[in-house]
């Protein structure tokens, strides 16, 4: 073998290159290389020049694995593959065995079958010198080649066909069979070997030569096929002569295709058909087909669980009389119609949390336990001050002085009883812990300054206390005030249906002022009054069950939760849940910062010993053991997550229609809220007018402003729907309104609000459009083009302006026009739309009032 002289490089050749070359597969290559010694690793391995001629040689020696064929019976004929060793490194041509040139002016019918049929493209793209190129002809066991059907006919066929050519018969006479070495007729294509083979003149690579070789003889080719021009097209040649063989022999059958011993690539090989496979029904074992469920299940879900579609349940639901979607939830015992009509049957696995808190209430053991106070009002009217003067009242009464601690909650000890007061002032506090389900005020102390009067918030604690079903006792604060007017702010709360008793009302109401004190204890009094004429009681005997008002993770002592117990008695080292949380009571505390050792009806106490931090308004229950706590914490939070998972703004919709149509009560709740008092009276009426016989529509809360969490809250705890007229819902407003699945509808159109709601009360109203806001812009200045009018230079703060979209412009908080973004340019160009941290030139269609300061909200209607 010759070296490369010193200091010149190695010429390297990569497997990949070389499998090209010889047809071969890079792994079958690797493998092959190594078999012989060579270290190869992957493809993209490379060996030097020697080393490829000489696995060149070798391979391609292997190439020259013939078949040779001798008729055996007329119907038989044998193959045998023989293995003719050729050394290309000579350069020159070897002595062809007599073997071998009888299988090549034939190429065997029978061979064509086996080969694959490659198709046009498939030889269009590969290189000219590798189909030819003879591969092991042991891939295919001669039983196999002999049992293949496909050639029988065709030798018969060939038989009494007149063939053009001698058959493989011609082996008897090999001697008469010149021996066609192409090499001189055809040069080696330089295109191929010029990447691979620095070294030039080339010796005709075997590869070529096979090629030749399984060519027909240029008499033949003459007469048979299209003249050849390139060396690139040839293969293609060949394959179509067949085809034209096929089409137009004298014999019209396909006998006279193959002439060539097709080369027998695995490659080639015909993947397996991958026929579409028909879906093979089976009937799942009886365990699989229990579905088991949890009270109820989504559509989806069923029909996924049971191996059908989800139309498929649909069209059975609906043969029931079911409309539900894919989104929706079915019950029990429509689900098992269903199952059973597909084979299944459904088994309830819920947890039965009534089971686990079930106990009796007796009567006899029921006592008067004291009122649980909220404190409402508008903001700044003083229910701060008016609680820690509470507070006080309590602490100079008993001559405590110094530490008490803030929990959420603080109980008042008067000679005629206890009144327990909720320190969280705030109206989404209150009706948070409604929307959970928690109703824990037995009161709420509306708190009015007698300076200001009925302000709005005013209005929407009334309509909370109201929503939910609370006594309001007023007191009128500030009354040391010189300004104050407590005449004033009466007749004020009697145009809300709040009628003061020295007038002949119903409500009570106390002037006080927090500031000295006065009135404070006569408020409590009649705090104390009212809860006797309400009867609060309770069974401190049973187990306790209580509403979380506040928790917070400490540092040292975990999660801390704030709990007014409502029902039975607490003690300390009771196994309790808390929402999805468990855990065994470690310590209590109560708001004078005590230790605890039990807790009764309407005591608040301080908790340690929770598995995690409940949200405010979670129900909180002591449970026999512990283990039992920890499962039903567990199977809540599952629940959990399966409600998260399907819950999305259509089955939001749907709860809440569903709620209506089932006539939750009959009655539709409204809160409203429009731009100003006019349209907030007039929609009111109007809304109102909406009730019949068997739907009452109600309006909870009505007022001016855009929407707020707080509406959000209240519509969640009222199971309401949030209408807003020339208004928007705050950011916050929204997420919380999807998060408790509200539906909040906004309207700019009066008798559009009217249409829907009107639907809504039918039950029919169809989920249609939501405003989905994409993008908001500040106007930094506003440029009069006469023409065209304002155009808004802005700077897009998110999302993005889209031109066409539509657009609200808001100054402050207030809507000032809505309309159509017509134009929206950047540097002079018009544009589609321009993304955040962009400025812009925003033209909104008859929009002439803009101010520097506006925000451009551009928003799209989402269908729902
Ligand atoms: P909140 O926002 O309703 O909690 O109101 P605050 O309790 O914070 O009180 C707001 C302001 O009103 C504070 O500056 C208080 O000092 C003042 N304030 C509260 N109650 C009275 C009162 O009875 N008389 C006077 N003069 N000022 C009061």
């Amino acid at each position: 073998m010759l070296r490369e002289p010193k200091g010149e490089p190695v010429a390297k050749i990569r497997i990949y290159e070389i499998a090209k070359l010889l047809n071969i597969e890079n792994k079958e290559l690797v493998q092959r290389l190594n078999e012989m010694g060579l270290e190869v690793k992957t493809a993209s391995s490379s060996i030097d020049e020697e080393d490829f001629k000489r696995v060149r040689s070798r391979l391609e020696g292997k190439a020259e694995e013939v078949v040779v064929e001798r008729r055996v019976k007329s119907t038989v004929i044998r193959r045998r593959v023989k293995i003719v060793e050729t050394k290309p490194e000579e350069g020159e041509e070897q002595p062809v065995e007599p073997e071998e040139q009888e299988t090549e002016p034939a190429p065997h019918p029978e061979e064509e079958p086996l080969a694959p049929e490659p198709s046009e493209t498939d030889l269009s793209e590969t290189a000219p010198p590798q189909v030819e190129v003879p591969e092991p002809i042991e891939a295919i066991p001669e039983e196999e080649k002999e049992k293949t059907p496909a050639p029988t006919p065709r030798k018969e066929a060939r038989e009494t066909a007149p063939l053009p050519k001698p058959p493989p018969a011609a082996k008897t006479a090999p001697a008469t069979t010149p021996p066609r070495k192409p090499v001189s007729r055809k040069p080696p294509p330089p295109t191929r070997e010029a990447p691979f083979v620095k070294e030039a003149p080339k010796p005709p690579s075997p590869a070529r030569e096979r090629e030749e070789k399984t060519k027909p003889s240029k008499s033949k080719r003459r007469r048979r096929t299209p003249p050849v021009e390139d060396e690139g097209s040839f293969r293609r040649r060949i394959f179509l002569r067949g085809s034209e063989e096929i089409l137009g022999t004298e014999s019209g059958e396909r006998t006279e295709l193959p002439r060539v011993i097709r080369p027998i690539t695995p490659r080639k090989k015909p993947p397996p058909k991958k026929g579409i496979k028909k879906p093979v029904i089976t009937v799942p074992k009886a365990i699989k087909r229990v579905i088991k469920i949890h009270g109820e299940i989504g559509v989806g879900e069923f029909a996924r669980r049971m191996g059908i579609k989800s139309a498929e349940v649909i069209k059975n639901l609906m043969e029931l009389g079911v409309m539900a979607t894919i989104n929706q939830n079915i019950d029990r015992d429509t689900a098992a119609i269903v199952a059973e009509k597909h084979n299944h049957t459904v088994e309830d696995v819920s947890f039965r949390e009534e089971d686990v808190f079930q106990e009796e209430v007796q009567d006899s053991n029921l006592i008067l336990r004291p009122p649980v106070v909220t404190v409402m009002g508008h903001v700044d009217h003083g229910k701060t001050l008016l609680l820690d003067a509470i507070r006080e009242t309590r602490l100079v009464d008993r001559e405590v002085g110094g530490i008490t601690q803030h929990i959420g909650a603080y109980r008042v000890e008067l000679p005629e009883g206890a009144i327990t007061f909720l320190d969280t002032p705030g109206h989404e506090a209150f009706t948070a812990m409604r929307a959970r389900g928690a109703q824990v005020t037995d009161i709420v102390v509306l708190v009015v300054a007698a300076d200001d009067g009925v302000m709005p918030q005013t209005i929407e604690a009334i309509n909370h206390a109201r929503a939910a079903g609370v006594t309001i006792i007023v007191a009128i604060n500030k009354t040391d005030k010189p300004d104050a007017d407590p005449e004033r702010v009466r007749r004020q709360l009697s145009d809300h249906e709040l009628h003061w008793e020295g007038w002949g009302g119903d409500t009570v109401m106390v002037d006080v002022s927090a500031k000295t004190r006065k009135g404070v204890k006569e408020l409590l009094e009649y705090i104390l009054i009212q809860a006797e004429l309400l009867e609060l009681k309770a069974d401190p005997s049973r187990m306790a069950a209580g509403v979380v008002v506040e928790a917070r993770l400490d540092k040292g002592r975990g999660p801390v939760a704030t709990v007014l117990i409502k029902e039975g008695t607490l003690r300390i080292g009771e196994a309790v849940l808390a929402g999805v949380h468990s855990g065994k009571v470690r310590a209590m505390i109560n708001d004078e910062g005590a230790r605890m050792e039990k807790a009764d009806p309407s005591t608040p106490v301080e908790i340690v010993g929770l598995s995690g931090v409940p949200g405010a308004g979670d129900i909180i229950r002591a449970v026999s053991e512990e283990s039992l706590a920890k499962q039903v914490g567990e199977f809540r939070q599952e629940k959990l997550r399966g409600e998260v998972k399907t819950l999305n703004g259509k089955q939001v919709y749907l709860d809440w229609q569903q709620r209506i149509i089932e006539g939750e009560a009959k009655t539709l709740r409204l809160i409203l809220k429009a731009d100003v008092q006019g349209s907030v009276e007039a929609l009111s009426e109007s809304l109102k007018g909406l009730s019949n016989d068997s739907v009452k529509v109600e309006i909870i809360h009505a007022a001016t402003g855009n929407i707020t969490e707080s509406d959000v809250m209240l519509a969640a705890a009222s199971r309401a729907m949030v209408v807003g007229f020339s208004v928007r819902a705050e950011a916050k407003a929204k997420t919380l309104a999807e998060k408790e699945k509200v539906r909040v509808r906004l309207y700019r159109i009066i008798y559009e609000a009217l249409e829907e709601i009107q639907a809504a009360r039918d039950g029919l109203l169809e989920p249609k459009y939501r405003q989905e806001v994409t993008g908001r812009a500040e106007i930094l200045e506003v440029f009069p083009i006469s023409r065209a009018g304002n155009v808004a230079g802005s700077y897009v703060k998110s999302g993005k302006i889209s031109r066409g979209s539509m657009a609200r412009l808001i100054r402050g908080s207030e809507v000032i026009y809505e309309g159509k973004i017509v134009s929206l340019r950047r540097f002079k160009e018009d544009v589609r739309e321009v993304s955040s941290d962009f400025e812009c030139g925003i033209r909104i269609e008859n929009c002439e009032d803009m101010q520097s300061g506006d925000i451009i909200e551009s928003y799209e209607l989402v269908q729902e």
